[in-house]
């Protein structure tokens, strides 16, 4: 039996927001699109108060940033960025091209292709978030993409020093100093001043990702990652103390980030319930996390690990942390998720920044169809064929003029006809 000890108001947040959202993104769009950089500006100004003289930064200005960092901070940061290099072309790799004879005489096959231009959006209105700076740039380049525009919102008023370096570090082509619906917007269509991209990638708020949503099909976009959600699965052997530190790590996200608890343990449940309060007393972002718990948090009780995994399939949440006796049960038997957190000696937040898997990830129960951002997402798998003999012109020929006559395809009939006719040396066929 599913029983739930909270319950979160998720759905109908969600709702009511949606349709705002909508309309002032595709007001922006229209704009941006009627007057170009003149409104980009208009927007940044209203939404961030930035409005310098060049969006995109010099490498002087690039190299000022990374001077304001220490040693330990670079190193740092070319720590998490070589694992996140590491695994990336390790998947890069994997990804063989392939050329194979399917039928005597008939050969395919398949090459991966990189995108040629990439826009890769940082997210940095809360927080300033380099490590999305490895995710989508890096990633990008090891696909071997040629072209990666790299933007992030102004933070507290100026360039963040450490996302700049990130994005360069990673390296980015282009940085742009730029935030929300205008910087992916910018980007998408193109103005005087930003040439155009050819896909939209990274996480962002619901505004950015709703400006994904709507651009999509101009451009290409990675997946939707939006808000971020978190789904804690544990059994007591565990204690409430590190389900509590797992919620609230990723409820601190913002008001719309929901966090859930999943176990077959009452008093787990229970006792993660106190210590999420104990916690909110003392964690230094709680006025984002507690108003997160408490309008989307959630608390289920099940009796058996089925339910468990059929409640996080339909979940479809984009973290997944399983810290139950058998993690395995869940990998073999979860559908659903955009990435998973095997045993309690790991979390989101190594996965966040710096173990190597790709923090950018489905929300919004997309993960029922897709998985998050990596190497492959940047690659156009595009397909070609050889018939290397007459004899194999002439079998495909045959088949394929009687089904384009089930279809009235007259035109692509006589495609297949002149190969019969003049492989098959038949000048006589109609
Ligand atoms: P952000 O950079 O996504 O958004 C900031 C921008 O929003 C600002 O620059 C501003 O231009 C725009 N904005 C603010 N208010 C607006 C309004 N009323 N109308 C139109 N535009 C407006 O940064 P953020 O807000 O901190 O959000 C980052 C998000 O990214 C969080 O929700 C986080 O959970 C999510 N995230 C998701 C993943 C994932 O993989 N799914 C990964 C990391 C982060």
């Amino acid at each position: 039996m599913i029983r739930y000890l909270k319950r979160g108001r998720t759905a109908e947040v969600k709702t009511d927001d949606d349709a705002k959202v909508r309309t002032t993104v595709e007001g922006i769009i229209r704009h941006i699109e009627q007057e170009g950089d003149d409104a980009v500006r208009e927007y940044s100004r209203k939404f961030d108060n930035w409005d310098p003289q060049d969006f995109r930064l010099s490498r002087d200005e690039i190299e000022a940033a990374r001077k304001q960092l220490s040693g330990r901070e670079i190193d740092d940061i070319a720590f998490a960025q070589k694992q996140v290099r590491n695994f990336a072309q390790i998947q890069r790799d994997s990804m063989r091209d392939v050329e194979v004879e399917t039928y005597p005489g008939v050969v395919l096959g398949h090459k991966h292709i990189p995108v040629n231009a990439v826009g890769c959006y940082i997210p940095g209105g809360k927080y300033p978030l380099l490590a999305s700076a490895h995710m989508s740039v890096l990633t990008a380049k090891v696909a071997g993409v040629k072209r990666v525009v790299s933007t992030a919102p102004p933070y507290q008023g100026k360039p963040h020093p450490a996302i700049v370096t990130a994005m360069d570090m990673a390296g980015a082509d282009e940085i742009l100093v730029l935030g929300g619906v205008q910087a992916v917007v910018a980007m998408a269509v193109g103005t005087p001043s930003v040439a155009p991209v050819d896909m939209l990638v990274g996480p962002g708020n619901m505004f950015v990702a709703e400006a994904k949503r709507q651009l999509y099909g101009r451009v290409g976009i990675d997946l939707f990652a939006g808000p971020t959600e978190t789904l804690v699965i544990a059994d007591d052997s565990v204690d409430g103390e590190l389900c509590a530190v797992d919620l609230l790590g990723q409820a601190e996200h913002g008001p719309t980030s929901p966090a859930v608890l999943l176990t077959n343990s009452e008093k787990l449940a229970r006792d993660t319930l106190a210590e999420v309060e104990r916690q909110l007393t003392i964690l230094p972002t709680a006025a984002v996390a507690r108003q997160s718990w408490a309008d989307c948090g959630e608390v289920i009780v099940c009796d058996t690990l089925e339910e468990m995994a059929q409640v996080a399939n339909d979940l479809a949440f984009e973290h997944v942390q399983v810290m139950t006796r058998e993690p395995d049960y869940f990998l073999n038997n979860m559908t659903n998720y955009g990435a998973l957190f095997l045993g309690p000696r790991t979390n989101v937040s190594f996965g966040d920044k710096v173990i190597g898997t790709n923090h950018t990830l489905p929300t919004n129960r997309n993960a029922r169809y897709t998985g998050g951002l990596w190497v492959g997402k940047f690659l156009k798998t595009c397909t070609y064929q050889r018939v290397l003999t007459d004899e194999a012109s002439v079998a495909m020929g045959e088949y394929c003029s009687r089904l384009c006559h089930m279809e009235n395809f007259a035109g692509h009939g006589e495609q297949a006809n002149i190969r019969v006719r003049r492989y098959g040396r038949r000048p006589d066929l109609p």
